[in-house]
């Protein structure tokens, strides 16, 4: 049995297929002077084969299957036309005056360490697509070719040192039933796409190539990270088991994705999806969501050299937009600073980032940055249900001044004759605790609320989300945030505007009752969580999640609120399917 990081979930048994994507060995050599222009041509000659490689792989995927997920293989395009890479190494060739290889490796190796030094886990695993388009230059310089992943033989569960983004969107489902990986964690585009075309994934497992050989029976269970090798009868029985089970609670689950998000007695709540990607829109409507709830557009601004203009930005909403028609998207304004960490914003350190320079302050700061961002979201508003909302609002003085920048934008564009939609609506994400007393105030000054529960929590009850150490302390059910969730939907709902809720507590089946009953109106979380809540939603009365919602709140811990809601859950709905 192996370990590694559960990617992307399910259960595939099949036959190992151990695929060579072991690294180009590299050696750094001198050029004579007078060499180094051809050196530096062949070098260019190379960046342009490549792109002309991940174009045609473009063309034939969008020819067979569309443009589904081919935002990497543009990623990547963008990264190879880049001067970060291009540029730094064509410099480091004719200063050094070192072959192209070398020079590559070099620039490689610094971007590396750069990214190496970053906390946030996303941030740092974007450094792996710099290395791919890097390492596919490499093998062009080298002359070394690769297996098409699509031209693997029969029924495999492919191992592999690393898969590129590409590789990964190369794979016929037919053919390829999962795969395994040295390298890679949860958040690197690979795993992402694996998860959004549904293929069970094990990334990270450092010993899997050096482990595992063609051939080797295995399973894999994409849900626990967990490989296991030539197994037994029983053991074969039991994973069988486990896998027609895991497709059988697919089945049923997928057959919720048209019935409405509705209780026993009538009472509709729109579930809705977090999402950083375009691609993950068929996940997100195959699960049944109605809408985008919380679009992270932070996402856009990592893992390179320059930020994304207006043009750029609008072209990522627009197709965002485009995409979940006639779905609303909520698009959230840049939510970095703290432990999310952008190059080319040159934040300082901070002693303490969470309360330091992010989010809207940074924004509201950094006019230069912040209005592009605004003027495209509103561009993309003429094109279908856009929202708009804003990170960590602290008071009334602060939406005030975000507000007075918006009717800025909008004059200018239709000074410009720009066309948006003049009644776009504003929010603010509520997820600090002066928010929370202030938002009988702050819910005069916008159109909805979004809870933040994932900082409201940790600004509450002072537990850095980040810290292991403190994770038992960290409490969706503590006292104070059910009270603070009260008082923030009372506050809505007196005012007439929605309440939302975007935080994880909201994609987690056991709070439901409890958000239900509050009286929140929409729910948006990570698309796959969206079934399971249903499922839940539609078991519930609205007049019964009322009464528990009563109850709850006279306990005095987040124990014993637990404790009650699952003999509650235990009681009323013991035959989900989980
Ligand atoms: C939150 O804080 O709950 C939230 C949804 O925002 P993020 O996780 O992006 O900080
Ligand atoms: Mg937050």
């Amino acid at each position: 049995m192996l370990q590694g990081i559960a990617a992307s979930p399910g259960i595939a048994i099949g036959m190992a297929r151990v695929t060579d994507r072991s690294r180009v060995a590299v050696v750094e050599h001198p050029v004579p002077p007078g060499d180094v222009d051809a050196e530096v041509e062949r070098f260019i000659q190379a960046v342009g084969s490549v792109r002309d490689d991940l174009r045609l792989i473009k063309s034939q995927l969008e020819a067979e299957r569309g443009p589904e997920h081919l935002y990497v293989l543009d990623t990547h395009l963008m990264i190879l036309d880049d001067d970060m890479l291009s540029g730094q190494t064509v410099a480091c060739i004719e200063s050094a005056c070192i072959n192209a290889e070398g020079a590559l490796k070099r620039t490689l190796v610094r971007y590396r360490q750069f990214f190496e030094a970053i906390e946030d886990e996303y941030l740092r695993e974007r450094a792996s697509d710099v290395e791919i388009v890097g390492e596919r230059i490499l093998r062009h310089l080298v002359g070394v070719t690769q297996e098409p992943l699509q031209e693997v033989e029969g029924k495999v569960i492919v191992i592999a040192h690393d898969l590129s983004p590409a590789d990964v969107l190369q794979i016929d489902k037919n053919r390829v039933i999962g795969f395994v990986t040295d390298l890679g964690g949860k958040t690197s585009h690979s795993a992402i796409l694996a998860r959004a075309m549904e293929i069970p994934a094990i990334v990270g497992l450092e010993t899997a190539t050096s482990t595992l050989k063609s051939g080797d029976r295995i399973i894999i269970d994409g849900a626990s990270g967990a490989v296991v090798v030539n197994p037994d009868d029983a053991t074969f029985r039991e994973y069988l088991g486990r896998k027609q089970y895991y497709e059988y609670c697919e089945r049923e689950l997928a057959k919720l994705r048209d019935l409405p998000a509705e209780t026993v007695d009538g009472h509709r709540i729109a579930l809705k999806g977090n999402v950083e990607f375009v691609e993950e829109v068929p996940s997100l409507k195959g699960h049944g969501g109605e809408g985008v709830g919380l679009f992270r557009t932070e996402m856009l601004f990592m893992n390179r050299g320059e930020l994304p203009g207006e043009e750029e930005q609008f072209a990522a909403y627009l197709s965002m937009v485009r995409a979940m028609a006639p779905h609303p998207v909520s698009i959230r304004t840049l939510d970095v600073g703290g432990d999310k960490f952008v190059p080319d914003l040159n934040l300082d350190d901070e002693l303490n980032p969470a309360l330091g320079l992010r989010a809207i302050r940074l924004s509201l700061r950094n006019e230069e940055t912040f209005r592009p961002q605004l003027r495209a979201i509103l561009r993309a508003s003429a094109f279908g249900q856009v929202r708009m909302f804003f990170p960590m609002i602290s008071g009334v003085a602060e939406i005030r001044a975000v507000k007075r920048l918006v009717a800025e934008v909008k004059e200018e564009l239709r000074a410009g004759g720009v066309p948006f939609d003049e009644k776009i609506k504003l929010g603010i994400m509520i997820e600090i605790p002066s928010a929370v007393l202030t938002a009988d105030l702050l819910a005069g000054e916008v159109d909805f609320f979004s809870v933040g529960t994932n900082d409201l929590i940790q600004y509450t009850l002072a537990i850095d989300r980040t810290n292991e150490h403190l994770s038992h302390l960290y409490e969706p059910l503590h006292p104070a945030i059910l009270r603070s969730l009260r008082q923030v939907v009372d506050a809505a709902h007196a005012a007439g505007i929605d309440a939302c809720i975007c935080g994880e507590m909201a994609g987690d089946p056991s709070c439901l009752p409890i958000l239900l009953g509050l009286g929140f109106d929409e729910l948006s979380m990570s698309p796959p969580s969206i079934p399971r809540v249903k499922q839940i939603l539609r078991r519930c009365s609205l007049a019964e999640a009322k009464e528990l919602v009563a109850r709850a709140l006279q306990l005095p811990t987040a124990g014993q609120v637990d404790s009650f809601l699952r003999g509650e859950i235990s009681a009323h709905y013991s035959d989900s399917i989980d």
